[in-house]
């Protein structure tokens, strides 16, 4: 019989996102039950968004979870590479393949044409998608105009009608008429593939068997079924989840919910209960029983008994969930998850160091230290009173750090100094009076250790949190101020 081999196949371009974490433990689930493996791989072949620091996140989130993985791109396995930036070579060799065989035809239409033709679909009501215009192009032309070097992206074939089916394990039979499905390209201009090819090429190459990932990709399983075929190859079983939901049903997205697995890390979730959140949504338990460990949930993991109502991501379930955990555990058990969590030798010195100047007892240190164990310091909006800054100036004021915590990229005492003294000076405030509603917002008092350090020290997700709760407490930009803000943002760009 086969292995079982399942992936999970993440993009790193932001935060390690809890829905990430909770495809993973499905996948890993699945194939752990049935003695086979899983696989990280790191679809990276969006150059302008992917990140080494998001994939290091990422991988850091998960392992933090205990959802190791058998074969990935640290620690390498018998498909490597397992990053697709470095398996381009793969993409090309293949997608030529598809060309010669007559699946796929090199596209010269320029952004304006494809942008024009969208409009005007758009204002007769179609859906928008490519019309074909490179399909029939003569060989000769198609060869001369390569060989001039015009820019083109290769597109792949899709029948002009007819139903595309295939089977989900959990949803059934899918129907979904080709006339929906748009000619997708499959090698851009750049000669970097798109998710689609080396998706499919990947999890072939990589005997990948099952196919777990977020209902958000029904649309695109018939491109995907449609390249099996074109090369020939068996598709792997494919299973779509359910999507986590904000509990008003929406999508889980980051506006409404912290959803970053570091977020959760920094407020003192244990592991192993966020796993047992994830494993609660939208499956149970033979026996309902709502706490269990990730050896359980393998043990007794049956893929019928996921159920597709859009499971709910509630932080106060998980609240009750991460709390029943704590109370299961021992004294020893619960000190050893404190130093692992935020008391580890390496932190603790970090904050001492900051405290050392202003206390005169070992004893004040409580006092001064407090706020970098805390997740949300209790402030209210007179707080941030200040006589020298309207409350739409600390608005803004806020808004920004926020926006520059939401970036990625480095966070450290330099380049949060950075971002401090170019809004400061954009918005004609000295330094000092920007600093003061972010020392409440962090600190939670205006006086405290260095607020540029302390933002360093707690990580870009926990200053996020304490912005956020900042502005709700003075009041969240409307979509006005928002649109106005950000435009004032792009006339003053932050050089780097
Ligand atoms: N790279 C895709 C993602 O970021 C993977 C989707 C899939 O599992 O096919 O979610």
């Amino acid at each position: 019989m086969q292995t079982v081999r399942t992936r999970i196949a993440p993009s790193p371009t932001g935060d390690p996102h809890v829905g990430t974490a909770y495809i993973a433990l499905f996948n890993l689930c699945f194939a752990r039950q049935h003695g086979g493996k899983f696989i990280l791989r790191i679809e990276d072949t969006d150059q302008q968004r992917s990140t080494p620091e998001s994939e290091t996140q990422i991988l850091e989130a998960l392992r933090w979870l205990g959802l190791d993985w058998d074969e990935g791109p640290d620690v390498g396995g018998p498909f490597a590479p397992y990053r697709q930036s470095e398996r381009s070579a793969i993409y090309l060799q293949h997608v030529h393949e598809l060309v010669h065989q007559g699946h796929a035809f090199h596209c010269f239409c320029k952004a304006d044409r494809l942008d024009a033709l969208r409009k005007e679909q758009m204002s007769q009501g179609q859906n928008p998608g490519y019309d074909g215009h490179c399909l029939h192009l003569p060989q000769d032309e198609v060869a001369d105009r390569l060989a001039s070097g015009e820019p083109n992206v290769i597109r792949m074939r899709i029948p002009e009608e007819g139903i595309c089916s295939f089977d989900d394990l959990l949803r059934g039979r899918i129907e979904i008429p080709w006339s929906q499905v748009d000619m997708q390209v499959l090698l851009k201009a750049d000669g970097l593939p798109t998710y689609h090819l080396a998706n499919v090429i990947d999890d072939h190459l990589m005997q990948i068997t099952h196919v777990l990932r977020g209902e958000e990709w029904i649309s695109s399983a018939p491109k995907h079924q449609l390249l099996y075929q074109y090369f020939g190859w068996q598709m792997p079983a494919l299973c779509h989840m359910p999507l986590l939901r904000n509990p008003d049903k929406s999508k889980l997205s980051k506006r409404k919910h912290p959803t970053s697995i570091l977020h959760y890390r920094s407020m003192g979730y244990l592991p192993a209960a966020v796993l047992n959140y994830l494993g609660r949504m939208g499956w149970s338990m033979p026996d309902e029983q709502e706490k269990f460990t990730l050896q359980e949930m393998i043990e007794h993991f049956e893929l019928g008994r996921v159920s597709l109502g859009g499971p709910i991501f509630d932080v106060e379930k998980l609240d009750w969930l991460n709390a029943s955990w704590i109370k299961a555990m021992s004294p020893e058990e619960l000190m050893q998850a404190f130093m692992a969590w935020q008391f580890t030798p390496d932190f603790v010195t970090k904050v001492i160091a900051q405290i050392q100047p202003r206390i005169h007892r070992l004893s004040d240190a409580v006092d001064w230290a407090g706020f970098y164990f805390r997740g949300a310091v209790p402030v209210t909006a007179e707080s941030f009173t200040h006589k020298k800054l309207s409350m739409e100036q600390v608005r803004k004021i806020l808004q920004l750090m926020l926006w520059a915590a939401e970036q990625g990229g480095a966070w450290n005492h330099d380049s949060i100094q950075k971002v401090c003294m170019h809004w400061a000076g954009a918005l004609e405030i000295k330094l000092r009076d920007f600093m003061a509603p972010l020392f409440i917002a962090i600190a939670g008092s205006a006086s405290s250790t260095p607020v540029m350090e302390s933002m360093a020290l707690l990580g870009p997700d926990m200053v996020r949190f304490r912005l956020r709760q900042a502005l709700q407490q003075v009041g969240l930009p409307s979509k006005e101020e928002q649109a106005a803000w950000s435009a004032w943002v792009s006339e003053h760009p932050l050089t780097a």
